[in-house]
C-alpha cells in the first residue's frame, strides 16, 4: 500500500484515495478530527515508526482508524477551519498544540536513543554469537554460551525499556507540574467589567479588576483616570457611595437599572445576579465577579463640570502651571474669553476657540473686564 519511506503529502494523498469510509459517526473518531491539526505530525510519525521498525502493514483496526481520521460523511477531506471552535477552545487549542509539539520532540529524541542503543545492543549479541562458532567449542558448551548471550541482551533489553518509560514518566509529571504551577484556575484571573456612574449617566467599560483588587479604591481609580481623561476632575466622592454588582445578565437600561438600585437599596428587595458589594470586599475573590459584569455607582459623586462655573480670571494661580482654553465672541466682538465664561455668560452667542491650551501669566479673561460677567464673584 504504501512506500517505506513514506512522507506526509504521499500518505494523505494516498489515504484520501481510499474512499472506503463507512462514514461512521463515532466520538473516537470525531475527537480525532477536531483536533487532527493538533495530532497531525505525531500521527504521521507513529506511522512512520510502524513502517521503519517492522515494515507491516497497519492492523484492520488502526487502517480503519486512519481513514475515519480523514473522511466525514459526503466529504472528502475535513479541514480545520471549517471546524469552529470557540475563543476559549481556540486559545487551549493553541497553547496545546505548541506545548504537545515541544513534548512530542523530546520524546521522540528519546526514542530515537534507545533504538539506537538497542541496535548497538543487537550487534553486539550478533558479534558474540559469530565470535563463538570460530572457538571449536562442542555442541553442548556451544548452546550454553549462546543461551548466556540471548540471556544477557534480552536483560540488558529489558533494562533499556524500562528506563525509556521512566524517563517518559518523568516528563509527564515535570509537565503537570509545570501545568498545575502556571494555568490559574480561571476564577483567580482578572476580570473586564463596566463601572456604570449613575447619577452622571457615565459608562465606564473595559475596566480590569484584579483578584485582589478591593471595591472601592478600584472604582475610584478608574472613575479618576478615565476623568481626566475628559479633562473633568473628580472633586467629592461621599463616604455613603454604594457600590451595587449586576452580573452580565442582570444588567439592564440606564431607567431600570435606576429603578433596581433603588429597590435593593432604599426597600431591601432581591434580585437575581444583583448584589450590594462592601466597599472593602474583593468582588473576584469574593463574589465570583465574571467578566462583563457591571459595577453601579449610587451617591452624589461630583465632578468640576458638576460645580458652578468658574471664571478663570478668578481661579490664576500664579505658582501654579495652569492652561487654559480661550475663546472670541463674535457677538460681543471681544477675544480671550474663557471656557466657563464662553459656556456661561456668552451662552447662545457667535462663539469661535481662539487659543487652546495656553498658559497665561495673569489672571486673563475679557469677559468680566467688558462687564460681560455672570458668574465672576
Ligand atoms: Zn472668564
Ligand atoms: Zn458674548
Ligand atoms: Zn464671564
Amino acid at each position: 500500500m504504501l512506500d517505506r519511506d513514506i512522507n506526509i503529502c504521499e500518505v494523505e494523498k494516498n489515504l484520501l484515495k481510499q474512499n472506503k469510509s463507512t462514514g461512521e459517526d463515532d466520538t473516537i473518531s470525531e475527537l480525532y478530527i477536531v483536533y487532527w491539526d493538533i495530532l497531525r505530525d505525531d500521527f504521521f510519525s507513529l506511522l512512520q515508526g510502524i513502517f521503519n521498525d517492522t515494515g507491516t502493514i497497519l492492523r484492520n483496526s488502526q487502517h480503519k482508524g486512519v481513514l475515519t481520521l480523514l473522511h466525514k460523511e459526503g466529504e472528502n477531506c475535513i479541514k480545520m477551519e471549517d471546524i469552529k471552535l470557540s475563543p476559549i477552545e481556540a486559545v487551549f487549542k493553541n497553547h496545546l498544540k505548541d506545548n504537545l509539539g515541544a513534548h512530542e520532540k523530546c520524546l521522540q529524541t528519546l526514542k530515537k536513543q534507545l533504538h539506537a542503543r538497542l541496535k548497538k545492543l543487537e550487534q553486539e549479541a550478533q558479534s558474540a554469537r559469530e565470535e563463538l562458532k570460530t572457538q571449536g567449542l562442542f555442541q553442548t558448551d556451544l548452546d550454553q554460551e549462546k543461551g548466556k548471550i540471548d540471556n544477557n541482551f534480552t536483560n540488558h533489553k529489558a533494562e533499556l525499556e524500562k528506563e525509556f518509560e521512566s524517563c517518559s514518566q518523568l516528563i509527564a509529571q515535570a509537565y503537570d507540574k509545570h501545568l498545575t504551577e502556571h494555568i490559574p484556575k480561571l476564577s483567580v484571573l482578572p476580570v473586564k467589567i463596566t463601572i456604570n456612574v449613575l447619577p452622571k449617566d457615565l459608562k465606564i467599560s473595559d475596566v480590569v479588576f484584579a483578584p485582589t483588587d478591593r471595591t472601592k479604591p478600584r472604582v475610584i481609580g478608574a472613575v479618576e483616570g478615565a476623568m481626566s481623561a475628559n479633562k473633568d476632575k473628580l472633586v467629592k466622592w461621599p463616604e455613603d457611595v454604594q457600590f451595587i454588582l449586576f452580573g452580565p445578565f442582570a444588567k439592564c437600561n440606564q431607567h431600570e437599572t435606576e429603578k433596581i438600585v433603588q429597590e435593593v437599596l432604599q426597600n431591601g428587595v432581591t434580585y437575581p445576579d444583583v448584589t450590594v458589594l462592601d466597599s472593602q470586599s474583593m468582588p473576584v475573590l469574593h463574589q465570583s465577579m465574571s467578566p462583563g459584569s457591571e459595577i453601579v455607582i449610587f451617591g452624589e459623586v461630583k465632578f468640576e463640570s458638576d460645580l458652578p462655573k468658574k471664571c478663570f480670571a478668578g481661579l490664576y494661580k500664579k505658582e501654579e502651571d495652569q492652561i487654559v482654553d480661550y475663546f472670541i465672541c463674535q457677538s460681543c466682538n471681544f477675544k480671550w474669553i474663557c471656557r466657563s465664561c464662553m459656556e456661561v455668560c456668552h451662552k447662545g452667542h457667535v462663539i469661535q476657540p481662539y487659543i487652546m491650551n495656553f498658559h497665561p501669566s495673569w489672571a486673563c479673561c475679557y469677559c468680566p473686564k467688558n462687564k460681560k460677567c455672570i458668574i465672576r464673584e
